[in-house]
C-alpha cells in the first residue's frame, strides 16, 4: 500500500471503529420473524417496505435507519410468513418461531396491587401465571418454554408492561415503542 493510501486508511479507522462499536452497543432490534442475522439482514434489506405494507397485522414499522422492526404493542405476530413471501432479496426467511420471549416489567399493574389478568387471558399458550405476594400484589410469571413471543399479551396489556428479550439481548424491549401505550383494563 502506498504511503498516501496507508495514511488515508489510518485516518478513517477511528470512524470505522466508532461505527462498529455503535453497532455492537445498539440493543438488538426486533426484526420480522425469520430475518437473517442482524448484520446480514442490514446488508440484504433494500428498505423497500413491502413487508410492512403486506403484514396483515400491521405490526411492521421502521427504525431510524429505515429498516423494518416489529412492534408487538400494536398486535401479535401470527407467524404467517407473509413478510417472508414478499421479501424479494430474501432478507427474511420462512419461520414459525423466533427467540423473543415475554416478561413483565415493574410497571405491571398486578405487581402494584391492582387486579389485572389481561395478559394471562390473552395467552393461548398458557405461559403466564401469577404468584401471590403480600399487600394484594401478585407477580406475573412467564414460562419461557411455553412462550412463543407472539406478543398477544403485550398488545393487550393496559399498562404497556410487557417487554421482550432474547438470549442475545439482555435488555428487554418491545420494539420501536418500548414504553407501550396506555389502555384501560
Ligand atoms: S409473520 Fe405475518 S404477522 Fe408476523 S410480522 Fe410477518 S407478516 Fe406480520
Ligand atoms: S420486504 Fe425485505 S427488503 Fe423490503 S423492507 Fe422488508 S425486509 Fe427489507
Ligand atoms: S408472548 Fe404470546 S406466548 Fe408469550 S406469554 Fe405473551 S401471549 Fe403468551
Amino acid at each position: 500500500m502506498s504511503q498516501a493510501r496507508l495514511g488515508h486508511a489510518m485516518q478513517h479507522q477511528p470512524k470505522r471503529r466508532a461505527f462498529l462499536k455503535g453497532r455492537i452497543n445498539r440493543p438488538l432490534a426486533m426484526r420480522p420473524p425469520g430475518a437473517l442475522e442482524e448484520e446480514a439482514f442490514e446488508d440484504a434489506c433494500t428498505k423497500c417496505g413491502d413487508c410492512a405494507t403486506s403484514c396483515p397485522q400491521n405490526i411492521i414499522s421502521f427504525d431510524s435507519d429505515g429498516l423494518p422492526t416489529v412492534d408487538l404493542t400494536v398486535a401479535e405476530c401470527t407467524f404467517c410468513n407473509v413478510c417472508a413471501e414478499v421479501c424479494e432479496p430474501k432478507a427474511i426467511d420462512y419461520a414459525d418461531s423466533w427467540d423473543w420471549r415475554a416478561r413483565a416489567d415493574d410497571s405491571c399493574l398486578s405487581a402494584n396491587g391492582v387486579t389485572c389478568r389481561t395478559c394471562e387471558d390473552q395467552c393461548d399458550q398458557q405461559a403466564i401465571g401469577f404468584k401471590l405476594q403480600t399487600g394484594g400484589r401478585s407477580e406475573a410469571q412467564f414460562n419461557t418454554d411455553a412462550c412463543t413471543g407472539c406478543g398477544a399479551c403485550a398488545a393487550a396489556c393496559p399498562s404497556g408492561s410487557i417487554k421482550f428479550y432474547t438470549p442475545k439481548n439482555a435488555s428487554p424491549h418491545s420494539g420501536p415503542n418500548p414504553e407501550g401505550k396506555a389502555k384501560t383494563c
